[in-house]
């Protein structure tokens, strides 16, 4: 199982883990590009579809479970969200310039994909092609998002 960051086509890196026992798990994968974190929280059930698939979570590999048809299904579902395939097309995806990327990157991580989304909406509601610290602050202002 791996996560793509789809507004960077790039395959997301584990990040921490828990498995507290009772059989939920949790872990948090981001993306090495623009610093985006999504959460995987499961229950026991869940938790063993997972470990059904092999995955390899925090350096360990969950043993194999006979969950085959789930399996199957899931292996099967998006073979292409899967794949790291850099011809994907980013049409409307608005740039970052290096000055705007260094500002997100002064943002709090817990926050900072959610901040870069509020960014790369707005610029692209209204087709600028490149954000920069210049669009970040009329942007901040216009939406109200002192701070950020
Ligand atoms: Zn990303």
């Amino acid at each position: 199982m791996k996560f793509l960051c789809v507004d960077c086509d790039r395959q997301m890196t584990f990040e921490e883990r828990q498995l507290p026992g009772d059989g939920t798990l949790a872990a948090a994968f981001r993306c090495p590009k623009c610093g985006r974190v999504i959460a995987l929280l499961t229950n026991p059930m869940e938790t063993q579809l997972v470990a059904s698939l092999g995955v390899k979570i925090g350096g360990r590999t969950l043993h194999e479970q006979p969950l085959e048809t789930v399996r199957t299904m899931v292996a099967t579902g998006r073979d292409d969200a899967f794949t790291d395939d850099r011809h994907r097309t980013t049409d409307n995806v608005p740039g970052w310039s290096a000055g705007a990327q260094e500002r997100l990157s002064r943002v709090p991580n817990f926050v900072r994909g959610m901040v870069k989304r509020i960014y790369a909406d707005y610029a692209k509601e209204r087709g600028i092609a490149e954000i920069t610290p210049a669009v970040m602050d009329v942007a901040r202002s216009e939406l109200g998002l002192e701070g950020m």
